[in-house]
């Protein structure tokens, strides 16, 4: 049973942990080409992160995924993981990455006890790549995949955004991707986070529904109720183990069934992506140092401040300022 119920009767039952709001890449949508990163004692330590993702689970978190920045550049994440795989009530532990570091780390995560991993793969052209990454090596990710799956994971799953002009030629050739390496994708709308210069989110702005029309011309898409406890409505092909999600928080609205909340490398939790409402956890795990019920009263009260919904606009304007990977993607 959670104790964690908000003021419109939605149960939280899973948490984002931004665990570092460094990167190795620097994501066109996600990031200014210059950014200043955090100072260390801002930060979480891993004994703070752990301490709070116990509070969550004892009041009823099912999943945690660990997020970013980019997780696999936090020192220490290896024993984070070991920690968190080991939380009685933990259903399960997941990871989003960019994917650069899973060769080095994907068997060690696994023994550790990650479930799920979640790679963030928009292009399968290197150079094209390269340019919406800014630094990424497309070889070093096709790798981290096949490391992933070698290290015996069966819950990958890419994500890919999509920007129109920029990689939306791709949509085939990343679903005939996860279709040859066996594992899921979804597809995300780009969302109004921080504020950019490289490009008019308004201009790229491409509907989900237009990337399902472009791949039901190929493959037959049978609608599920399948959940991964995420925001990702799921449909399967009837020739491939392979589901392709869509994540669409412009063109269908996910709130309503929203059961998450997100904690910010600098320890904020922050009740919605679309909105400010947020409190600050890093102070009450600070003042009260190993005080777990006193934080668990702060995570309970803070239920109230989650707001019904977002409104993003698909004009490009920027309502959030914060950047996705402070936020925790
Ligand atoms: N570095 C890791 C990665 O890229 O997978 C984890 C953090 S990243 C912020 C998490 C996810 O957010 C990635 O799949 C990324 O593509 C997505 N993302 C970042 N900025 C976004 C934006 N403005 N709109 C939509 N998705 C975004
Ligand atoms: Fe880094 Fe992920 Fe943001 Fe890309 S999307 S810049 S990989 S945090």
């Amino acid at each position: 049973m959670s104790a964690l119920v908000d003021g419109f009767g939605r149960t939280v039952r899973y948490l984002r942990i931004s665990v570092t709001d460094r990167c190795d890449f620097r994501c066109v949508y996600c990031m200014a080409e210059e950014m200043t990163f955090l100072p260390r004692a801002k930060l979480l330590t891993l004994e703070e992160i752990a301490m709070l993702s116990q509070a969550f689970v004892e009041l009823g978190v099912e999943k945690i995924r660990l997020t970013g920045g980019e997780p696999l550049v936090r020192n220490g994440i290896l024993t984070l993981v070991e920690k968190l795989g080991s939380l009685a009530g933990l259903r399960e532990l997941a990871m989003t990455t960019n994917g650069s570091g899973l060769v080095k780390y994907a068997e060690e995560l696994r023994q550790g006890g990650l479930d799920r991993l979640n790679i963030s793969l928009d292009s399968l052209k290197p150079e094209r790549f390269k340019s919406l990454t800014r630094t990424g090596e497309l070889s070093q990710v096709i790798a981290g995949v096949r490391a992933a799956r070698r290290a015996g994971f069966t819950s990958i799953k890419l994500n890919a955004v999509l920007l129109k002009g920029r990689n939306d030629d791709e949509i085939l050739d990343l679903v005939n991707f996860a279709r040859d390496e066996a594992v899921d994708i979804s597809f995300i709308e780009e969302m109004p986070l921080g504020v950019i210069s490289e490009h008019n989110r308004g201009e790229t702005f491409l509907s989900t529904d237009a990337v399902r029309s472009t791949i039901e011309q190929y493959y037959q898409l049978l609608p599920t109720t399948e959940s991964t406890l995420g925001p990702s409505r799921y449909y399967r092909m009837v020739d491939s183990p392979s589901r392709i999600g869509f994540i669409s928080p412009h063109s269908h609205n996910f709130c309503d069934a929203c059961n998450r909340v997100r904690v910010t490398a600098e320890g904020r939790l922050l009740l919605c992506l679309g909105n400010e409402h947020s409190v600050d956890l890093r102070a009450v795990l600070r003042r009260y140092p190993g005080d777990i019920e006193r934080l668990k009263e702060s995570i309970v009260s803070a239920m109230k401040k989650k707001p019904e919904r977002h409104y993003f606009t698909t004009d490009g304007e920027v309502q959030i300022v914060r950047f996705m990977n402070s936020t925790g993607g």
